[in-house]
């Protein structure tokens, strides 16, 4: 019954008697078994000294009856030196210990590779969105050798930004393009207010400058005039006997004349002199830097100029004219304005077809 490997597991086996005597194997000193009681008590283990200085795993089991109720108390024991049992032990022990060293290893190995495996391609990828942030639209979001996830998130990421850059271009583009339309419409606009002024500052049956303008350039002439000094003249016309024209030939015909009236009038006035038809038949020149007797001679000039013109009418055009000089002393812009008016008045009493306010008329 001994097992074939006690000798090399160092396994001792007895057999002992109801009084703790080893009966098996022969030859054994019965003192040299002292073991503790304890130690032979059945179906358990102990590892208790033997008297000899070594410690040993002991076990025992009873010898089973032969004939029922007659037990004979015998014992098997078996034992091992207790460092003989541990060596098992221990080594399952370094096993166990270099099997999980090598385990955590391991591990380690697997969490840094995957680590690497996912943390490279999104930190590349994160340098490569910086890229396209920063303006370099051509970059292209590759991370070719990254697990499938990376790159199926890559190529989200590029369609992404594709469509960004994309609706950025158009954004561009239709700004470029309503930009250039504000562009062409601020011009027209600035044209048609360039245009509308103009045509509020028209006269327009004779295009000549109408009273509104008449009075803004009469203004500036008299801010200008307080500021530096000098003189200008101011010559009220008015048509002689225009009431007869109309009713003779039509209104029609009367604006004829008026046109008339106001082509010649052009001719016989300087580029700097400003003509404006300030009422119905009536006419204002402004006459910048001049003297009384300049403006008289041109009001002269005028009413001689036209009595010689040739009018779509069969009958002489004649005009009485009124003449006034606007000084710095003056402090009302509509003085001379009035005293012009009032030397038309005279030159109408005078008989017409005259100027009245020169020196002379003044003196
Ligand atoms: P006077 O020599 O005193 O100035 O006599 P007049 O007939 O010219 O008298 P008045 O200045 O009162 O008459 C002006 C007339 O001019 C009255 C009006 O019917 C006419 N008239 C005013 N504006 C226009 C116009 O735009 N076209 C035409 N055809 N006639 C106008
Ligand atoms: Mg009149
Ligand atoms: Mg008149």
């Amino acid at each position: 019954m001994t097992p074939h490997d006690a000798a090399t597991n160092g396994l001792d086996v007895f057999i002992v008697n109801q009084d703790n005597v080893v009966i098996y194997p022969d030859g054994q000193e019965k003192t040299l078994l002292a073991p503790d009681k304890a130690a032979f008590n059945p179906q358990s283990y102990t590892t208790d000294g033997w008297g000899d200085g070594i410690s040993y795993l002991t076990a025992t089991a009873p010898v089973r009856e032969f004939i029922a109720g007659q037990s004979l108390g015998w014992r098997i024991v078996v034992r091992q030196p207790i460092t003989r049992t541990l060596a098992d032990v221990r080594h399952l022990q370094r096993v166990v210990l270099l099997s999980l060293a090598a385990a955590t290893i391991l591990f380690l190995a697997l969490v840094w590779w995957s680590a690497t495996r996912f943390s490279r391609p999104l930190e590349r990828l994160a340098a490569l969105a910086h890229r396209i942030e920063a303006g370099e639209e051509k970059t292209r979001l590759e991370v070719a050798d990254a697990p499938q996830e990376i790159r199926s998130l890559a190529a989200a990421l590029q369609d992404m930004a594709d469509a960004l850059l994309s609706h950025q271009e158009a954004l561009a583009q239709s700004n470029a393009q309503l930009e250039e339309r504000v562009t062409e419409r601020t011009a027209a606009l600035a044209q048609a207010n360039a245009e509308l002024h103009q045509l509020a500052r028209r006269d327009a049956l004779t295009g000549l400058a109408n009273r509104f303008a008449a009075n803004e350039r009469l203004q500036d002439e008299f801010l200008r005039m307080r500021r530096h000094g000098g003189s200008y003249g101011l010559l009220m016309l008015d048509i002689d006997f225009f009431k007869r024209i109309n009713d003779t030939l039509g209104h029609a015909g009367g604006d004829e004349v008026l046109r008339h009236v106001a082509t010649t009038l052009r001719t016989l006035v300087r580029e700097s002199d400003f003509i404006a038809r300030v009422g119905g038949e009536e006419f204002m020149v402004i006459l910048p830097e001049s003297s009384l007797a300049d403006a008289a001679r041109v009001g002269e000039k005028i009413r001689a100029g036209i009595a010689a013109s040739q009018p779509p009418i069969d009958r002489q055009v004649t005009v009485s004219v009124g003449v006034a000089l606007a000084t710095p002393e003056q402090e009302d812009m509509d003085l001379a304005v009035r005293q012009a008016d009032t030397q038309l008045y005279r030159a109408k009493e005078a008989g017409r077809n005259r100027v009245a306010g020169g020196p002379q008329s003044a003196a």
